[in-house]
């Protein structure tokens, strides 16, 4: 007996994905639970893989098994496949178990040939009708199949409506479909060297492979590649009966989301066209009415509908996205999906559906993607501006952007590669466009709706999108648009607003984002749920207020560079570099540490009453000063202009310096502790700076934590040294003013060395902190920044590597040395306090492992704190 490969709707149900598709097994569920489906079929991804295994071969029993389906399908319907007085129409789907929007491609009326058309028109005493479907079914199937391109037929749809004035398809009528389709036959004969195919069981099985095969078209595998979606799925084929939407005024199709995919309102939203069929909505050609103009026209039938969709959401326990159609009155059912949405919805129906008692707080967390509420931290146009807008379309997905504006995907790819802003704009969009869409800022098309195809893919990559802004008029000849007597040419720039359709000339200004209160809801479940804490990575005071506003609950890595880095400081800081001897060093640095004070004074508050981590200073002092070159160039030039020699030999003694001063390799030279080793006046500055800013807020009553963190320790002689140095300054300070100051001295571990050494090195160190960005360039061997653009694609392309290491933490290596490090650190000094600073703290996988590793907190940069939280509450809610 050969394997099961089909199954009827009746023996199906959701769980059985993997198997039957998305598609597949949400039509066999919907059955199921009593709801008016037509009656259909899957065969399984199984039996797609074997296909192409076999090479285009069918697995053997597939088609009878297919045909004994076709059979109760018959007797269901009462018509049969071929027929010539009572045909049996079916459409043939695919729905791999991840749904690919508009990935693969669909065949609608299979079963019409020269003979059941006959039959067709006269069952249903409609003759333009029965033609109208078989023009559609050739043009289908000329084109996924046979693999013509579409628009030699829609060449000759034109035509005709020119030649009958006719605006709409369904103006047409029966004759001029017959001759129509005529020339679709010629245009096969021609194109092909064979008929069309007559017979019925070869139109379903050269289909069903042509869907079998979809799964390797191009567009599908660049979909798989962005989405990360493996190869070896394989897609379903259901095979349905249909439904006829385009049977009059009292038919039509839609799609329909239960609740409102861009806001999270809980409203039903979707689109209707009447007297149409299938693709015609999603395909944007004509633009559709909303859902609630069904009320007006066909009550009866939106009551049922939104029955439906109530059932539907009780049914699945979230937001569902619908395809259905009426046929003469009455409501079909063709697919149920959970809907894709904004983080704005996302989070909002979460936090909804747990007070309509629909799911729990648990299920909430788990429901809304860490990565993709970075969206509503990003900026929104700055509505108290007032801007006027050259047109409006529809928002279709919300946000802001801003970019040049191009007309071709290509071109978008291309610019957007190279770091450009670019809007992509076209009349409408096709799955061949998705690789413009990634690499573009924002999407504008002049024609389709909500559901279009540019709108579901611009929502789910969080992309703003206005589309169906009809008042455009797109030349893609001339590479312009214009709107009334504006012109916009290629290259302009112009800002879409996808919360409101606007849009507008030029670059606009836009405001940082604010909680909503459903999010602020959210995140304080995850504190709830959540085991570890959630510091944030920030070197002012203005950094440090927003982390907090966003729930921080501490400074886990406050950087001291950037503080030499401003202006006023920089020359003091290069007279310090310069310096002769110590007593001169000393010198230059007592004039910055009142600067330094002041940071720390400034950073310390406003994370108070949570602790604040600072690193002393880390890197390689030739950062401190002139780039060598444009040092040499300026010399040059001074020489030329023959300026004083005096101020040419204080310039070439500044050369001599960083020449002196100069690295093969700055990653591993002379930096972190090393600096403090050989300088150890520049890290009492620095203690002294912390030290005097605790006693200040100390004595005004506020309270104030600091973690001080000796970076780059390799051995537990390096952090003796130092810590008693920061130390004997503390004992100075406090003999001084009698206030004892509440701090612990750590170190950032970041070598694999300190992580072999960790029990040693945590007999003298209170906390570690782990900087995963170096410790993943020293323990791969990686530079990260020739490391990101000259080789990582290649391993990741070549499969080396899963993911970026520089952005998701290396488990297996990175992730061992880690364990190591917590292990022996923990064996030594049982409640060692160890947290994660490098980027990794803000990735939700990495917070993951850190979750499993112990780790007591993560910090991340003040935008990320959102995503961490989540992150943090997930991480506990899987592994418990
Ligand atoms: P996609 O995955 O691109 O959404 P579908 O298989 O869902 O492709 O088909 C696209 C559209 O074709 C559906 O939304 C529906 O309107 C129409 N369609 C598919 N099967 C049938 C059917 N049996 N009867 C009527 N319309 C159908
Ligand atoms: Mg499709
Ligand atoms: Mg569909």
């Amino acid at each position: 007996m050969s394997n099961k490969y089909v199954y009827l709707f009746e023996e199906g149900k959701t769980n059985m994905v993997s198997l039957l598709g998305g598609k597949g097994a949400n039509l066999a569920e919907m059955t199921r639970i009593g709801l008016p489906v037509p009656p259909g079929f899957t065969i399984t991804t199984e039996a797609c893989n074997k296909y192409l295994e076999l090479n285009q071969e069918f697995p053997t029993g597939l088609m009878d098994q297919a045909l004994e389906a076709l059979k109760t399908i018959e007797t269901k319907t009462g018509k049969k496949f071929g027929d010539r007085d009572n045909p049996l129409l079916v459409s043939v789907r695919s729905g791999a178990a991840i749904s690919m929007p508009g990935m693969m491609d669909t065949i609608l009326n299979l079963g019409l040939n020269d003979e059941t058309v006959l039959g067709l028109a006269k069952l249903t005493g409609d003759e333009r009708f029965a033609y109208d479907c078989y023009r559609r079914f050739i043009q289908m199937f000329s084109n996924v199949v046979l693999e013509l391109d579409h628009s030699m037929f829609d060449d000759v749809v034109e035509r005709y409506k020119r030649k009958l004035s006719a605006i709409f398809d369904y103006e047409i009528p029966a004759n001029e479909l017959k001759q129509m389709i005529q020339e679709y036959n010629e245009i096969v004969k021609r194109e092909k060297g064979f008929d069309f195919p007559q017979d019925v069981n070869e139109q379903l099985k050269i289909s069903i492979q042509a869907v079998f095969g979809s799964w390797k078209n191009q567009r599908a595998i660049v979909y798989r590649r962005i989405n990360k979606i493996p190869d070896d799925l394989g897609t379903a084929v259901t095979v349905q009966s249909m439904a006829f939407g385009n049977m009059g005024s009292d038919s039509g199709t839609g799609v329909a989301f239960t609740r409102n995919p861009s806001t999270g309102e809980k409203e039903l939203y979707g689109e209707f066209l009447v007297n149409a069929q299938g693709e015609d909505v999603v395909a944007g050609i004509r633009t559709p009415t909303p859902i609630s103009k069904l009320q007006e026209e066909l009550p009866n039938v939106y009551e049922q509908f939104v029955d439906t969709c109530n059932k539907l959401e009780i049914h699945y326990r979230d937001l569902q996205d619908i395809e259905f159609t009426v046929e003469k009155g009455k409501l079909y059912m063709l697919q149920t999906r959970n809907g894709k949405r904004t983080a704005k919805a996302a989070v909002k129906t979460a936090v909804d559906m747990v007070a309509e008692g629909l799911i729990t707080k648990e299920e909430a967390l788990l429901r809304v993607d860490p990565e993709q509420i970075n969206q509503l931290l990003h900026r929104q146009i700055n509505t108290e501006i007032k801007i006027d807008s050259i047109a409006k379309g529809l928002p279709a997905s919300p946000g802001a952007a801003s970019g040049k504006v191009l007309f071709n995907a290509d071109l978008a790819e291309k610019y957007g590669e190279a770091g450009e802003k670019v809007i992509l704009v076209k009349a409408e969009t096709s799955p061949d466009d998705i690789h413009g869409i990634v690499y573009a800022q924002g999407i504008l098309t002049s024609r389709g709706g909500m559901t279009s195809h540019a709108a579901v893919v611009a929502r789910g990559m969080g992309k703003p999108c206005v589309c169906g802004c009809e008042s455009i008029k797109i030349d893609y000849k001339s590479k312009e648009f214009f709107v009334d007597d504006t012109v916009v040419k290629e290259g302009d720039i112009i800002s879409l607003d996808g919360n409101t359709g606007n849009v507008m000339l030029g670059e606009v200004e836009m405001i940082e984002p604010t909680l909503s209160k459903e999010f602020e809801t959210l995140l304080e479940w995850s504190d709830e749920v959540k085991k570890l804490e959630v510091r944030a990575n920030a070197d002012t005071p203005e950094d440090a207020a927003k982390a907090k506003e966003f729930g921080a609950h501490g400074i886990g890595l406050c950087r001291t560079e950037h503080m030499f880095m401003s202006p006023e400081r920089l020359p003091i800081v290069q007279v310090m570099i310069l310096a002769e001897d110590q007593v001169a060093r000393e010198y230059a640095l007592d004039q910055l540490l009142p600067f330094q004070k002041e940071d720390f004074y400034g950073i310390i508050k406003a994370m108070s009453p949570h602790p604040v981590t600072i690193r002393l200073l880390d890197p390689p002092l030739h950062e401190f000063l002139p780039d060598h070159d444009t040092l040499l160039l300026e010399i040059a030039e001074m020489k030329h202009n023959k300026v004083d020699e005096k101020l040419i030999n204080e310039k070439e003694e500044l050369l001599k310096k960083i020449n002196s001063l100069s690295e093969s390799n700055p990653m591993l030279g002379h930096r972190g502790c090393r600096l403090g080793l050989t300088y150890p006046e520049i890290y009492r500055m620095q203690a002294k700076a912390i030290f005097e800013a605790m006693t200040d807020l100390t004595k005004e009553g506020i309270n104030n934590i600091t973690e001080i963190e000796i970076p780059l320790v390799m051995d537990l002689s390096e952090f003796e040294l130092l810590k008693q140095e920061i130390l004997t300054v503390y004992e100075e300070l406090q003999q001084k003013t009698g206030i004892e100051l509440n701090f612990v001295i750590g170190t950032m571990i970041e070598l694999p060395r300190a992580c072999i050494v960790a029990d040693e090195i945590a007999q003298e160190a209170e906390f570690f902190s782990f900087g995963t960005n170096d410790l993943t360039q020293t323990t791969l061997g990686f530079s990260r920044d020739d490391a990101e653009g000259k080789f990582i694609p290649t391993y990741l392309e070549k499969k080396i590597i899963k993911e970026n290491p520089f952005a998701v933490l290396d488990r297996q290596g990175v992730g061992s040395l880690m364990k190591i490090a917590v292990e022996k650190a923990k064996a030594t000094r049982e409640n060692i306090l160890i947290g994660i600073c490098g980027e990794h703290g803000g990735d939700p996988n990495s917070i993951e492992f850190c979750h499993l590793l112990g780790l007591d907190y993560v910090s991340c940069s003040p935008y990320r704190i959102p995503v961490a939280r989540l992150a943090a509450a997930q991480a506990n809610l899987k592994n418990k």
